[in-house]
């Protein structure tokens, strides 16, 4: 791969850095790739070699490229940290894929920090909103690591133009409340390699790291907040043993907040009423109805509001549709989609729910839990003893239904 004519342009009221992408070992198209955002920013938003090096090197990665290319020079740190997020990479999911060589001139004397500002990414979720509420808690305002910015990034799991700037008015409520500035950033990384499986497992910390490094003349430091906790900890693409590996003798990557189970996120969070209000988890945006941050029907936004009920505060926010969860729809909505994690989110719901008297909702989950395990069991089963045959008579099953979904659609 080869990243080229790194370049800086305005596109209307958007300042824009863009590179061209070109593949050499896989047949994909060359692409162009590039970060925005709006005026009011546009000087701090810097065509920096580091940011498309970062973003490209994990899609290099998994395509099979020998090397990627940048006629730029780059900081020693961060090129032994992209060979250390590679081998990390390499040993929790392939241990035969090949490490992708990096062709860059490595500075030795590279740039110090300089003024300290941190930020963060802030998309209006448990897990941001954690971040934030932390460290306002933790450092008075004048403190270097009190956080200054927050990073809103469309193109991620939020692509649709009119939501996004209905959330960027709703963020606005909270970053006026805790006096941070909010950036808006838009960018097409991900198309770099758009399945979701490897944005998830791979990808996502790369993302979030290449497009604070664009703001690596106005940022020294910026935190990633953590999606699992350290008890519940297992490979993903955002990890306390990658993302700072993101990081250049200028600009600091953390990943923070790991200590706290996703109820106790939630009750930080909850504790905050401007937070509360505008509260956002849900990234199935195609169902939420206009006006609405949430679409309150998901597994994600049914766990959130769960965990408000157990909370005793779902009926105290504006964020989502329902101020309430019956049984029946959290039985047939929610599952548990990454194990030990997603159960261990339901698990720590049961005492505090039982405690508010819904032990609707207690029976609810002790079913989803038992569910979960009764099926991998069964999976187990036909693995070991019918070589998987009830799971391919189920995709045949399902490429069937497929087929003739299609046709009528046709
Ligand atoms: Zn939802």
């Amino acid at each position: 791969m080869r990243i080229e004519n790194l370049r800086s342009e305005t596109n209307g009221n958007l300042s824009k850095v863009a590179a061209t992408v070109i593949w050499e070992d896989s047949d994909r198209l060359t692409q162009e790739i590039y970060f925005q955002t709006t005026e009011p920013f546009a000087n701090d938003l810097s065509c920096n070699p580091h940011a498309f090096l970062i973003a490209c090197i994990m899609p290099a990665m998994r395509q099979g490229e020998a090397r990627v290319s940048i006629n730029a020079p780059i900081c020693p740190d961060l090129h032994n940290g992209l060979i250390t997020a590679m081998s990390w990479i390499r040993q929790w999911y392939k241990p035969e894929r090949q490490l992708v060589q990096i062709e860059a001139k490595v500075l030795a004397t590279p740039k110090p920090r300089t003024a300290e500002r941190a930020g963060f990414f802030f998309s209006g979720g448990i897990d941001s909103l954690t971040t934030l509420r932390a460290n306002r808690l933790d450092f008075l305002l004048e403190h270097p690591r009190s956080i200054k910015d927050g990073l809103l990034i469309h193109g991620l799991e939020v692509e649709d133009s009119q939501l996004f700037e209905q959330i960027v008015g709703s963020m606005l409520n909270i970053a006026q409340d805790a006096g941070v500035t909010l950036i808006p950033v838009y960018t097409n990384i991900r198309q770099l390699n758009p399945d979701w499986e490897f944005w998830g497992k791979e990808f996502q910390g790369s993302v979030l790291a290449a497009v604070a490094h664009v703001f690596a003349q106005r940022l020294s430091l910026v935190t990633i907040p953590s999606s699992f906790d350290i008890f519940n900890l297992y490979p993903y693409g955002s990890h306390p043993l990658l993302d700072p590996n993101y990081s250049s003798s200028d600009l600091q990557i953390r990943h923070d907040s790991i200590l706290l189970s996703r109820l106790n996120k939630t009750k930080l969070v909850a504790d905050w009423d401007v937070a509360l209000q505008n509260l956002r988890v849900c990234n199935k945006t195609r169902f939420i109805q206009s006006g609405w941050l949430n679409c309150g029907q998901c597994e994600k936004c049914l766990r959130t509001m769960t965990a408000l009920l157990a909370l005793g505060v779902l009926d105290k926010t504006r964020a989502f549709p329902q101020d309430n969860v019956s049984e029946a729809l959290l039985v047939a909505k929610s599952y548990i989609k990454n194990p030990p994690y997603a159960e261990s989110c339901y698990r720590e719901l049961i005492a505090p729910l039982a405690a508010q008297g819904r032990h609707d909702l207690v029976r609810a989950i002790k079913w989803i839990i038992t569910r979960y395990h009764l099926v991998e069991g069964l999976k187990q089963m036909d693995r070991t003893l019918l070589n998987g045959n009830i799971h391919n008579l189920y995709k045949v099953a399902q490429d069937k239904t497929k087929q003739s979904d299609s046709k009528l659609s046709a």
